[in-house]
């Protein structure tokens, strides 16, 4: 069982969630339980690391930020101890789980579940701060934002779980983000694939990793609310979302759709170029210094080259590395050799995903239709075989992602 910040923001949620949890030892399940800083406090603790310095150091980053989910996995912990439950924290280090790679987005090598399993067998409620692990070295370290899906998916594989239920402030995965578009409908079933493209363009209800992780491993993930009374329905009724192999979809046979959902992502940052020399190495050397930092370069435009044998290079990088990204542009400058470089913040990306793309030709040109019908401007477009992305501007997100719902038919047909 995982529980968002939304549901652990407070006392009297965790309260509520320890509930939730009892009731699943009640009805003769052994549990894990996997926990978020409560609601806010993770952009609290970036901040402070921010304005301590911009250009912080990511490993101490890590031992800032990974304190919120040591105080809500205690403070679970307590709470289930008040119902009479047996339960007890174990942070990352002290599993451990062990990552690997670059701190601030660490990735989860391997997790020692052996006590956790002895202790879940004798009744003992695990109780395990999502987010965040060990590395190597021995120094703390946290798996990028959102990352305590990842965490729990990764707790569910180690553990063998039968199911690794994602509780959050929805009842499940949408045809969109049911907080901007009202008739945004419910999916009963998704599939891995499906649901790894949503998350990877912005889908925030899972984070992208703990959805690859969780195919990878054959791990049953469902996404249900906690905001639920006592006497709702159990979680094995499964009243949210199930994310599902594409096998097991066609056995149900269900009429696919065309489009599955459309996200958006605002935590994006367009980087202008220009006057880069049109000639063999140049975007190397741009992305390699980039590459090298561990920072992800998203959508990439090099337009032709004009006068002078020389071009402009536009491309994005997530927000929080903008300040690095610049950073390492203008110490490669002399090497790269560009006039100016023009960020820009005020940018988002709007995606549509479906695997009926593969076998059907228009859905881009519905997309750019229905957004020049609106007046939304296209800065930049990139795809893949199941999605499309467009870069627009932010203050356009909402509008376009509601357009979009509705030309790809995706509306509830009340609502
Ligand atoms: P948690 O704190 O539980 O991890 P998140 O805020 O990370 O919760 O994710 C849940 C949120 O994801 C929802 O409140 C919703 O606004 C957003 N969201 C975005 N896209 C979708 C979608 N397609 N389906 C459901 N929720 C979505
Ligand atoms: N607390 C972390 C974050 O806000 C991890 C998570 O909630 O999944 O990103
Ligand atoms: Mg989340």
């Amino acid at each position: 069982m995982k529980f968002g910040g939304t549901s652990m923001a407070g006392t009297e949620r965790i309260r509520r969630v320890a509930r939730i949890v009892k009731r699943q030892q009640d009805a003769g399940h052994e549990v894990a339980v996997v926990v978020s800083a409560m609601a806010g406090e993770t952009d609290r603790l970036v901040n402070f690391c921010r304005e301590a310095n911009p250009l912080y150091d990511p490993a101490e980053y890590d031992v800032v930020v990974a304190s919120g989910e040591q105080v809500t996995s205690g403070l679970l912990a307590i709470a289930l101890q008040a119902l009479g439950a047996q339960a007890r924290s174990w942070l990352g280090w002290q599993l451990p789980i062990k990552t690997v790679e670059a701190h601030a987005k660490a990735r989860v090598d391997s997790i020692d579940a052996d006590a956790l399993i002895a202790e879940m067998q004798k009744g003992v409620i695990a109780v395990i701060p999502g987010f965040q692990g060990v590395s190597d070295e021995g120094r703390i370290t946290t798996l990028g934002r959102g990352g305590s899906d990842t965490s729990a998916v990764a707790v569910a594989a180690a553990v063998k779980a039968d199911r690794c239920d994602i509780y959050t402030d929805v009842d499940g995965v949408y045809t969109t983000d049911p907080r901007i578009v009202a008739k945004a409908r419910k999916l009963q079933h998704v599939t891995y694939e499906e649901m790894l493209e949503l998350a990877s363009v912005g889908a925030k209800v899972l984070q992208t990793r703990s959805v690859g992780l969780a195919m990878k491993e054959g791990v049953r993930v469902q996404v249900l609310s906690s905001f639920i009374d006592d006497d709702a329905p159990a979680a094995d009724t499964i009243p949210g979302t199930m994310i599902v192999s594409d096998e097991e979809l066609e056995g149900m046979d269900m009429e696919r759709q065309l489009i599955t959902g459309i996200a958006h992502d605002k935590n994006e940052a367009k980087i202008t170029l220009t006057r880069v020399p049109d000639k063999p190495g140049a975007v190397a050397n741009i992305f390699g210094p980039l590459a090298e930092a561990a920072i992800n370069v998203d959508m990439i435009i090099q337009n032709v080259g004009r006068d002078k044998g020389e071009t402009d290079v536009t491309f994005t990088v997530p927000a929080a590395d903008l300040a690095r990204s610049m950073d390492l542009l203008e110490a490669a400058k002399d090497q790269i050799g560009f006039n100016r470089i023009i960020p820009d913040t005020n940018v988002a990306k709007v995606s549509v995903v479906g695997v009926g793309m593969k076998s059907h030709a228009g859905v881009a040109a519905t997309m750019f239709r229905s957004l020049a019908d609106r007046g939304v401007n296209i800065q930049a477009i990139s795809t893949s075989e199941i999605k499309v992305s467009v870069l627009i501007e932010e203050d356009y997100t909402e509008l376009a992602v509601r357009v979009l719902h509705t030309a790809y038919g995706l509306d509830a047909v009340e609502a």
